[in-house]
C-alpha cells in the first residue's frame, strides 16, 4: 500500500503513527482535513489482525467523519484515532501516552469516545489532554450513546413517515447490539409504543434490555428477524451480499459506523425495496452535541440533534429524484456542502 498516494486519493492531510514501547500503545491518528475549525473524531480501541487493517479503519472512518460534519452542519472536519488493543500491555499507561500525543497536536484534533473506549479510559485521557470533544455537565467526558440514539430516532421516525403507512404502535424495531446506543434507542422506541426485538453477545446487556421490555432473539437471527426497521448497532459491515437476502425489514437504519460491507450494497438494498438510512447521516447526534459544546460551552442541543430527521428526508428525496442509492444521495448532498463551505 502506498500510504501517501492513498491519502492523496482520499483527501487525507495527516496521519500520525503513534507508539509507546513500555505500555504497548500502537495507534493511528488520522486527520482527514485540516481546517481553521478542529477535526472531530472518536477513539476506537479494538483487536485488529494487523496494523494495516487498523490503518484502513482509521482512513475510512476519518474520511466519513468529514462527510458527517458536512451533512450535520458542523463546523469542522473529520478525524479518527484507532488503537490496536491486542498490543497493549499496560492500558492506563497506553492511554496516558495517547493523551500526550493528542495534547501535542495543539487542538487541531478533538477526541471523543468510540467503540472499545471505556469510562476508565476517559478519566485517564483527561489527565493528559484538554483536547476532548464530549463534555458532560460535570466537566468530564460524557457517554455519547444517548445523543446518537436521539438523533437516530428522529431520522427513523421521519423515514417511517415517508415510507410506511403504519402507526408507531404497529412497528417492530430490531436492534443488533444493545450497548450504549442500542440500549438507549430501544428505550426510546419502547416509550413511543413500538415493539422492540434485540440481540447481543453479552449476557449483562441482554439482561438489562429484557428488564426494559426488549424481546431477545439469538445474535445469529437478528438480521433476518421479522421487523419493520432493522438497526445494526454493534460493529460495522454486517449488512452485505450474504445478509441482505434474509432481511425482512423495509428500512435498514445505519447506526453502526460503516454499516454496509461496501457502499455499493446500498443499491442492492434499493433493488430489494429496502430503504437504507446512511450511517454518516443518521448517527451524527454525538458529533452534533460534542461540536455544539466546543462552539458554545452548552451541554445539550436537542433541536440541532432533531434536525437529523430533516437530513434524512432530504437524502430520501434526493435518492428518489435522481434515482440514486441513498448512500450516493447522501454523498452528493455532503459534497455540495463541503464545496460550498470551502468556497466561502
Ligand atoms: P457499545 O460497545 O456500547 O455496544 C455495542 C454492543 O454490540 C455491545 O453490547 C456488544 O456486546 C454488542 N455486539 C457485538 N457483537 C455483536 C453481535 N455479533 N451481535 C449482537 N451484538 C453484538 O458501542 P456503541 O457506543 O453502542 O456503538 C455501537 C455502534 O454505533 C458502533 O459501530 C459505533 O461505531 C457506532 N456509533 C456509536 C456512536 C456513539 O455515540 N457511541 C456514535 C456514532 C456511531
Amino acid at each position: 500500500m502506498e500510504l501517501l498516494e492513498t491519502m492523496a486519493l482520499e483527501g487525507h492531510e495527516q496521519i500520525l503513527a503513534v507508539q509507546d514501547a513500555p505500555s504497548g500503545l500502537r495507534a493511528w491518528i488520522a486527520i482527514h482535513a485540516l481546517s481553521p475549525q478542529p477535526a472531530f473524531g472518536g477513539i476506537r480501541i479494538l483487536n485488529y489482525r494487523s496494523e494495516r487493517d487498523a490503518l484502513f479503519d482509521a482512513l475510512r472512518l476519518s474520511r466519513i467523519m468529514t462527510y458527517k460534519c458536512a451533512l450535520a452542519g458542523v463546523q469542522g472536519s473529520g478525524a479518527k484515532t484507532v488503537v490496536i488493543s491486542n498490543s497493549i500491555n499496560d492500558r492506563p499507561a497506553a492511554i496516558r501516552a495517547l493523551g500526550r500525543h493528542i495534547e501535542g497536536l495543539g487542538g487541531v484534533y478533538r477526541a471523543g469516545p468510540d467503540a472499545g473506549f471505556t469510562h476508565d479510559d476517559q478519566q485517564v485521557l483527561m489527565g493528559e489532554t484538554q483536547y476532548i470533544a464530549h463534555f458532560g455537565v460535570d466537566g468530564g467526558m460524557q457517554s455519547s450513546g444517548d445523543a446518537t440514539a436521539e438523533g437516530a430516532m428522529h431520522g427513523i421516525l421521519r423515514a417511517l413517515e415517508l415510507r410506511s403507512e403504519l402507526q408507531i404502535e404497529e412497528i417492530t424495531v430490531a436492534i443488533q447490539g444493545l450497548g450504549s446506543v442500542g440500549f438507549s434507542l430501544a428505550k426510546r422506541f419502547l416509550e413511543l409504543g413500538a415493539r422492540v426485538v434485540g440481540a447481543d453477545v453479552d449476557s449483562s446487556k441482554i439482561a438489562a434490555a429484557q428488564k426494559l421490555g426488549v424481546t431477545i432473539v439469538p445474535p445469529s437471527k437478528i438480521l433476518s428477524t421479522s421487523c419493520d426497521v432493522l438497526v445494526p448497532c454493534a460493529m460495522g459491515g454486517t449488512i452485505h451480499d450474504v445478509s441482505i437476502p434474509g432481511i425482512q425489514a423495509s428500512i435498514v437504519a445505519g447506526v453502526a459506523n460503516n454499516t454496509l460491507g461496501h457502499d455499493s450494497q446500498a443499491a442492492l438494498l434499493k433493488e430489494s425495496n429496502i430503504t437504507f438510512l446512511p450511517d454518516f447521516a443518521l448517527n451524527a447526534g454525538a458529533l452534533i452535541e460534542g461540536s455544539h459544546h466546543f462552539h458554545t460551552s452548552e451541554n445539550s442541543c436537542p433541536q440541532k440533534i432533531a434536525e437529523i430527521g430533516e437530513t434524512i428526508v432530504n437524502i430520501l428525496q434526493r435518492s428518489d429524484d435522481d434515482k440514486l442509492s441513498t448512500i450516493e444521495a447522501a454523498f452528493a448532498l455532503a459534497s455540495e456542502k463541503v464545496i460550498t463551505t470551502k468556497s466561502h
